[in-house]
């Protein structure tokens, strides 16, 4: 169904043989190397549109943790002909429970059926997946650059960053500079952009021999603990805790007088946060060892945006949510198509609003379905709230899986430059 390669030679595409009847060329520099950054450096190449990229990390970014890719990621990894690059190194997986604490099952799906069936759902190490973003760029990529700074002139956006070879003068700046993106801090300078949802998180990826499991959401009134195999011998899981107002955190089932700030040691946080969950936790907790355990905290765009005058926004950077539904990597993706796809055909600013169009719509709907349960702090009265929650969970299925549910059955956005094995 998908082409290996969307074009072998960018020539081949009717993107490049726009861009050369219509004299569309422009100066483009893509700012970050993440899902996003690359895989618009990805769409770009195939539509032999010239563009520099920069990153900040020193090297090729070292990313010690999974990432969940439900089936929009996958397809979107297809189109790109990206998806091979995994080499299989990836779990495949067709159903998730949803849990109490103790490791009890609430709800299960199945994502074998109906809207799924034709569908693939992985869970995969995040290097793994950059590394496949990266074939073919590894020379273009400029390491050890980070933007400082960007003002708008006339007729495009300057620039400033660590590599002085590359400041000036560009027609269309790309921030795909993630959710705390400088970009986008320098343009809205003196704005709140981004939101705190004050959950600490933590990701690790731990090496366990014939685990045997699927994945398990265990959802406790204050705290998550998330698994995902990534192999039959690795699993990768993210833990989020709510903090409370004063900064403390009381850890799921524990007394009152237990709770503590957080210490610096992750490992540490992590043993005493879920110390009463039950299920596959406590066996996890025994196995972290000198596992890279790695501390984040939830945080969100305050409102989506995709671009000011001559900077575009993608992937985070345009609207950074929490991960709950799983959806960062696939909108990332799309984005990058759409801007693609978007400036193969036409003029930078018809295309930049084009690419708005397209894309503010689901991407919006997609941030709130991905925020809502972070309000669902389950204490309450009588625990009424973790009560509805269970209910809820019973009748109409995991959070996640009703999300993708929805996505499966919208139309997606149609690239103008169809792939020829499409
Ligand atoms: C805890 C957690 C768990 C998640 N789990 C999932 C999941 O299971 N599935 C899923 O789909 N999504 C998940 N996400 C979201 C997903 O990781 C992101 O949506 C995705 O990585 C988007 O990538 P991006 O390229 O937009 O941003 P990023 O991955 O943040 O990449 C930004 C890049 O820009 C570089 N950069 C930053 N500033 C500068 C600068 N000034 N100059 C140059 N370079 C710069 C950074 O070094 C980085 O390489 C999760 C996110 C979090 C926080």
């Amino acid at each position: 169904m998908y082409a290996h390669h969307l074009y072998d030679q960018p020539e081949q595409s009717p993107a490049y043989e726009n861009r050369k009847e219509t004299g569309l060329t422009s100066r483009i520099i893509i700012v970050g190397a993440g899902i996003a950054g690359l895989s618009l450096a990805q769409w770009l190449t195939r539509f032999g549109i010239e563009f520099e990229i920069i990153e900040q990390s020193p090297s090729e970014r070292r990313s010690p943790h999974g990432i969940v890719l439900p089936f929009n990621a996958v397809r979107e990894l297809k189109m790109l002909g990206v998806f091979e690059q995994l080499q299989e190194e990836y779990f495949d997986f067709w159903k998730l429970t949803y849990c109490g604490i103790g490791g009890k099952e609430i709800k299960s799906a199945i994502l074998t059926q109906s809207p799924f069936e034709n569908e693939q759902f992985i869970a995969v190490r995040e290097q793994r997946l950059l590394t496949a973003l990266r074939t073919g760029l590894e020379k273009k990529i400029r390491y050890n650059t980070r933007l400082t700074d960007v003002d708008h002139g006339e007729d495009g956006v300057r620039i400033s960053c660590t590599n002085e070879l590359l400041n000036g003068q560009y027609d269309l700046i790309v921030a795909a500079d993630g959710t705390r993106s400088q970009t986008r801090l320098k343009n809205f300078e003196g704005q709140i952009t981004v939101q705190d949802h004050h959950i600490p998180c933590w990701r690790v990826l731990l090496e366990y021999p014939e685990h045997g499991l699927q994945p398990m959401h265990m959802i406790g009134p204050v705290s998550q603990f998330v698994i995902y195999p990534v192999s039959n011998d690795t699993l990768y899981c993210y833990a989020h805790v709510h903090e409370a107002p004063d900064g403390e955190h009381v850890a799921d089932g524990a007394m009152l007088e237990e709770k503590g700030r957080l210490s610096p040691d992750p490992k540490e946080n992590l043993r005493r946060i879920f110390a009463r969950y039950g299920g596959p936790v406590p066996e996890i907790l025994s196995r972290l060892g000198d596992a890279a355990i790695i501390p984040d905290r939830l945080q969100s765009v305050t409102e989506p945006c995709f671009f000011d005058r001559r900077i575009a926004f993608i992937g985070d950077a345009a609207h950074g949510c929490s991960p709950l539904i799983q959806q960062g990597a696939a909108m990332a993706l799309a984005d990058s198509r759409c801007l693609a796809d978007a400036l193969a055909m036409q003029q930078t600013d018809q295309a930049l609003t084009t690419y708005r169009e397209r894309r503010e719509a689901q991407t919006q709907r997609i941030a709130r379905a991905s925020d809502a349960p972070l309000d669902s702090v389950l204490t309450g009265p009588g625990g009424m709230k973790q009560l509805f929650y269970s209910l809820k969970l019973r009748l109409f299925g995991p959070d996640n899986v009703r999300a993708w549910r929805r996505i499966a059955t919208e139309r997606p956005f149609q690239s103008a430059n169809k792939s020829p094995g499409s």
